[in-house]
């Protein structure tokens, strides 16, 4: 078998980048562990960027988005009794767009599905070879038999637990990595939302976030030591966590109901650098994973797949490898700036135990937001995604 680009992993990245290859004529197979039932019920993130917006709308696949999303022009910041509505749209002239990666997964597929496009789901043992020369190819197994990719490069998508990041030799790439001491517990539930925009609670027993997929379903999150079970929280537990962490009026219009998934995720900031080895080009959470607390780790997987995807055209039209040499750079720029933006706003919403000076400062950035037009700008621009070059 014969591809242009063999792409490991059908999350967004991989997706994404094979859809926009097909719109530039390149010829791709993507590779999946997991069932397409499994990847299209994935629960994870629901926030997105003006430019994700835009990749998603060159890569056609925005229709159901258009009709559905929910445009959100500013989100709430509630601190200790206090709360500031961030203006997104007033203040940069974007608002994001609420709309959950399980609909984004399952349109991109439809849209490769559509257009004939090679998705080979629950491909076992993948094993990536020959990157570092000049004929690179992808084997893996399915239904008993081992099969193998011929290719000119290979996109590793395959998320922070994936084969590709691991196949890089250690002494070529740098690590950098920190682990929060916590986690998030999330819970979706088929309820009214407790509001129109998010609300970023601030409390002294722990954060919480209201979240929604839709102006019926709502995604919940409450702080939570990472070394608990979900086991641990029964739906009662959890509503009532919720409602003292959260804004005494959003309290009251609380609509609880039996969650349709709860999980525990961990809070992590990792960066692997460089992003290309060879003709191995890492994209999304393979590279990069940021805390959820900035909105960013879907957003970014995107991105990196827009890069990606013009270097390979200009790559495969013009004969030109500016975009390809330059992808790591140009990434790790965008990177760098969600990653200081998700740590930040996590260290100014959660809480830290026993650390007064922390609170202080907790405190002081709050402030800051409330009172300065500049601060809550330079907010503004982090969450709408507007990371112009330094
Ligand atoms: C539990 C959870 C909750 C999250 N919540 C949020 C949130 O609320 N907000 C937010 O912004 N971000 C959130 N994120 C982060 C966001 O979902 C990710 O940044 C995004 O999914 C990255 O997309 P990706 O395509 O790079 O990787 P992934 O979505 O991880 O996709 C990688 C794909 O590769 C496949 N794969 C893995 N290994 C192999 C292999 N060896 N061979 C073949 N295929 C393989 C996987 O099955 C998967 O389908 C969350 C992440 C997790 C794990």
């Amino acid at each position: 078998m014969r591809t242009q680009i063999a792409i490991v992993g059908a999350g967004p990245a991989g997706l994404l980048l094979s859809q926009l290859l097909h719109k530039g004529g390149i010829d791709t197979i993507v590779l999946e562990r997991r069932s397409r039932t499994y990847v299209e019920a994935r629960i994870r993130a629901g926030v997105l960027e003006p430019g994700t917006v835009d990749l998603l709308t060159h890569a056609g696949a925005d229709g159901r988005m258009r009709r559905e999303a929910l445009i959100h022009d500013g989100l709430a910041i509630a601190f200790g009794g206090r709360i500031v509505r961030v203006d997104l749209k007033a203040l940069t002239g974007f608002p994001v767009t609420v709309y959950g990666q399980t609909e984004i997964t399952q349109d991109l597929i439809a849209a490769r599905l559509g257009h004939g496009g090679k998705l080979v789901f629950e491909a076992e043992n993948v094993a990536l070879e020959g990157f570092d020369g000049a004929h690179p190819h992808v084997s893996y197994e399915s239904g008993g038999q081992t099969h193998d990719i011929a290719c000119d490069f290979i996109a590793g998508c395959d998320g922070f637990h994936g084969v590709s990041r691991s196949c890089v030799p250690g002494s070529a790439l740098t690590l950098y990595e920190r682990e929060l001491p916590f986690g998030w517990l999330g819970v979706l539930s088929e309820t009214r939302p407790v509001d129109d925009e998010l609300i970023y609670s601030r409390n002294e027993r722990g954060f919480a976030l209201c979240s929604m997929r839709s102006k019926t379903r709502s995604r919940y999150y409450v702080q939570c030591p990472i070394s608990d079970a979900v086991e641990a929280w029964p739906d009662d537990r959890f509503w009532d966590e919720l409602r003292r962490r959260i804004p005494a009026g959003a309290a009251e219009r609380l609509v609880t109901g039996p969650s349709l998934e709860k999980s525990i995720a961990p809070l992590r900031s990792f960066v692997a650098e460089p992003m290309a080895f060879g003709r191995l080009f890492l994209a999304g959470d393979a590279a990069h994973i940021v805390p959820p607390t900035g909105a960013k780790g879907l957003n970014l997987a995107a991105a990196d797949a827009g890069v990606l995807a013009a270097g390979l055209i200009a790559y495969y039209r013009d004969g030109d490898r500016t975009g390809l040499d330059t992808y790591s750079e140009t990434c790790l720029k965008r990177v760098w700036r969600a990653e200081r933006f998700s740590w930040w706003f996590t260290a100014m919403t959660h809480r830290f135990d026993d650390d007064a000076f922390g609170r202080r400062l907790q405190t002081a950035e709050f402030d800051q937001i409330m009172g300065s037009r500049a601060a809550a700008t330079a907010f503004a621009e982090n969450y709408v995604g507007m990371f112009r070059a330094g």
